[in-house]
């Protein structure tokens, strides 16, 4: 081979070698890497809850399985003890990021630590999300498990501290305008004039004759004295949007804020009127 071909050689393997190695670090930059080959994985804490207590961390490929979990089940099955089979199961709140939870699961959990030759089991740790119907098994010797429980050394509250997403969004989100009109004329505060945007002259018009520049087209403005949301909210966030201070939307539903003000009426009727599945319901003061 003759000198130019192993200079081209050469210079084709570094770029094909470049090339590859940018590919592997742009995958583990956008998280593709984790997408394709992120491994459910939990681990043994160390518990608060004294001798019924069982603290456990479960990390998992949530693109993939976007699950929210729910129980935990620790069984023992063992031939050769006293009693064979045991079992102790827990619920608790629905998780759907890496999460950690330290939970009191009752006296069965110390009789099964406690049961007769439990070093010669093996012990079944399910993680499981009752609403998706997903289950994780992890299977072990006992012997495993309890070395696992005797090597923690950090608590559900450390896991969280490091591992728990914090949320981006601001608890108070701004309403976003996209129509600004001129500002009114001193001498004439009454009469809106909208010219450049006839859209609103309707609006404008009935506003100015119930002579308050209140929102919600324009009718007078009201306090509320209960508001509440029924059963079926399905977290689209509209009220919030429209009015974060008295609306809270939540994981699973929207509540309303502890102590909100409820003098702008029209403000949450416009929320009420925006909800799509129509839960929330007021009454006017008075
Ligand atoms: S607008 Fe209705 S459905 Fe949407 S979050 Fe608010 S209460 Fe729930």
């Amino acid at each position: 081979m003759s000198t130019t071909s192993l200079i081209a050689l050469g210079i084709a393997t570094l770029v094909t070698f470049k090339l590859l190695f940018g590919l592997v670090v742009l995958s583990f930059l956008t998280g593709t890497f984790y997408f394709l080959f992120g491994k459910k994985k939990y681990e043994l804490l160390k518990t608060q809850n004294g001798e019924n207590g069982f603290a456990f961390s479960f990390r998992w490929n949530q693109a993939q399985e976007p699950a929210r979990f729910d129980k935990v089940q620790i069984r023992l099955y063992n031939p050769f003890g006293q009693p064979t089979q045991m079992e102790v199961t827990k619920q608790f709140d629905p998780q759907g990021s890496d999460f950690a939870v330290d939970l009191d699961m009752g006296p069965g959990y110390k009789a099964l630590l406690g049961s007769k030759d439990f070093d010669k089991g093996r012990v079944t740790l399910t993680i499981s999300s009752s609403r998706d119907q997903i289950f994780h098994a992890f299977e072990m010797k006992a012997t495993q498990f309890k070395s696992q429980l005797e090597d923690a050394k950090r608590t559900a509250k450390e896991f969280n501290e490091a591992y728990t997403e914090k949320p981006s969004r601001p608890i108070y989100a701004t309403v976003s305008r996209s129509f600004i009109s001129d500002p009114l004329p001193e001498a004439d505060k009454k009469v809106l004039k909208i010219a450049s945007n006839p859209i609103f002259a309707e609006m404008a018009e009935s506003m100015a004759k119930s002579g308050d520049g209140a929102t919600s087209g324009g009718g007078e403005n009201f306090a509320a004295s209960k508001v509440w949301i029924e059963p079926g909210c399905i977290v689209c966030n509209a009220c919030e949007d429209i009015y974060p201070e008295v609306f809270d939307v939540q994981d699973e539903t929207c509540v309303i804020r502890p102590g909100a003000p409820l003098d702008n009426g029209l403000r949450i009727q416009e929320a009420a009127e925006a909800c799509p599945v129509e839960v929330i319901k007021f009454t006017k003061a008075g």
